[in-house]
């Protein structure tokens, strides 16, 4: 067979140790069907910590915020809703993820709510004391009337701004660099009118910081438009307005594939492959993005990049000792000479290693074509657990139904293609080919690692009535694990509450 190009998932205590308990894993399938997610609560809560620990180095204040729509769980909110209050809040997008965090235990003070909102939205933000980041002037005029008619008071709100393009630089000389269009947020360019219509809403809203969340993983960037909020902030102050607060939103990232090399082989042979110099390495020959116009490949690869060095809190250290373009100073500097807080909104990294998901292995054959590739049907679908739809590609894990001591390790690795379990034939796991140390069997699963950032529920339906995954938290307690039901788990003693 081909060589194995694998992408193997990075994985660390304690999903590693999951993942090696297998017959807890096969008895939860069991149970109760497949899919099923598996969510670690304490992760998040160390993951936060982690991010703390970055302000801590740089003397830095301000909260991080969980970005909830990364994941639907209760168990996080819950689990973080535990944490210092001062120290961890929650960022939410609609008003079911706001009476969601609420239920949760977070207090309004605690909440964040960001995106484009409705009236009802706004309405029990407000009412409940969170921050409104104001995505547009239209929604500030929305929120002021509301406010003025039905109270409680001014109500925090922080700006989000989008739009961004250098200042000159050093020397007056400089490009005007401009930083990647958003549907989001008001452009830099209408910030004056932005200022004046806060002025005329002083008596209902109270402007408390400066918002971007940019999607890029460019530092550079980032670190414009955060000196850029610094800058717009003075002029804040010139006005009288007193923002404190510089909020960077998220996209801190999370790396998914542990091995460099393994990353390197496989975006290099789809390039070969897309010229035909090798056997394609997708369904069908799918490109990902990149197509062979007359020998030459064109295009760019709509992946995720899963391999990464920074990511996560990593990345926002690397982000705050970034030096500022106009003013020639660290980020985190520029912060602290002006006291401000630092606001961060972390999803897909604040829950890296916190999931999994689990699907059974319901059918194994050879596909027409080729008799050494393999198709495995699993008892889940492309909703179900959408790292594809993201662009992230990482190999599962396969746990045999045995143990692995009864795996037949003399098979060797197989190259398989996943499908899902619709009567469609886009339902394709993903449309990458994916090697395995062996071809599975039916009974086996596959653990898709690290799913817990819009992997899970973000995409999952109902078609075809096929069945929902359930999630459960699960905890170590000594050599064992823990589980209950997601909505079960409150942050005591251990899931399900009932004290030791
Ligand atoms: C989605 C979103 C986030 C979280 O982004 P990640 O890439 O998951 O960190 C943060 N802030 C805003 C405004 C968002 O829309």
């Amino acid at each position: 067979m081909d060589v194995p190009l694998y992408l193997r998932p990075r994985t660390e205590p304690p999903l590693a140790s999951l993942l090696g308990a297998g017959p807890f894993l096969h008895s939860l399938v069991d149970a109760l069907g497949s899919p099923l997610n598996l969510l670690l609560p304490e992760v998040i809560a160390e993951n936060a910590g982690r991010f703390r620990a970055v302000y801590r180095r740089h003397h830095l204040t301000g909260r991080v915020y969980f970005a909830h729509k990364a994941n639907g769980s209760s168990a996080l909110i819950r689990r973080l809703a535990a944490e210092e209050p001062a120290a961890v809040g929650v960022d939410v997008a609609s008003l079911e993820e706001l009476k969601h965090a609420l239920s949760c235990g977070f207090t309004g003070d605690r909440i964040m709510a960001t995106g484009p909102k409705d009236a009802e939205f706004l309405w029990l933000a407000a009412r409940t004391g969170a921050t409104v980041n104001l995505d547009s002037p239209g929604e500030l005029d929305q929120l002021a009337a509301l406010v003025r008619k039905y109270g409680p008071g001014r109500t925090d709100v922080l700006v989000r701004l989008s739009g961004f393009e250098s200042a000159a630089g050093p020397g007056g000389v400089g490009t005007r660099l401009l930083s990647r269009r958003s549907r989001f947020g008001t452009p830099v360019a209408d910030a004056d009118e932005l200022w004046t219509a806060l002025e005329r809403h002083a008596d209902a809203v109270r402007l408390t910081g400066v918002a971007y969340h940019l999607d890029t993983t460019g530092v550079e960037e980032k670190a414009r438009a955060l000196e850029r909020c610094v800058l717009l902030m003075d002029d804040c102050r010139a006005r009288g307005l007193t923002p404190r607060a510089v909020d960077i939103g998220g996209g801190f990232g999370v790396g998914y594939v542990e091995d460099a090399g393994e990353w390197e082989r496989w975006t290099t042979a789809l390039s070969e492959a897309v010229l035909g110099a090798r056997p394609p390495l997708t369904w069908r020959g799918h490109g990902y993005g990149l197509r062979n116009e007359g020998g030459t490949v064109r295009g760019t690869a709509a992946l995720y990049p899963a391999h990464r060095r920074t990511a996560g809190p990593g990345y926002l250290d690397a982000l705050l000792s970034h030096t500022a373009p106009v003013l020639g100073r660290p980020a985190a500097t520029l912060l602290l000479e002006h006291l401000h807080d630092l606001y961060v909104e972390p999803g897909r990294a604040l829950v890296d290693q916190c999931g999994l998901s689990l699907a059974r292995v319901l059918d194994v054959r050879p596909t027409g074509d080729d008799p050494r590739r393999h198709l495995v049907r699993l008892g889940m679908n492309a909703g179900d657990v959408s790292l594809e739809e993201h662009g992230v590609l990482v190999d599962p894990v396969l746990l045999p139904r045995g143990g692995p001591e009864e795996g037949r390790a003399e098979d060797g690795p197989a190259g398989v293609h996943l499908v899902g379990n619709l009567c469609l034939e886009a339902d394709l796991i993903t449309r990458r080919l994916v090697h395995l140390p062996r071809l599975p069997r039916a009974g086996d699963l596959l653990a898709f690692v690290n799913t817990a950032g819009y992997a899970m529920d973000f995409h999952a339906h109902h078609a075809q009535r096929q069945p929902l995954a359930r999630t459960v938290a699960v905890e170590a307690d000594g050599g064992d694990w823990r589980w209950c039901p997601d909505e079960d788990y409150w942050p005591l003693a251990h899931p399900g509450g009932v004290p030791s």
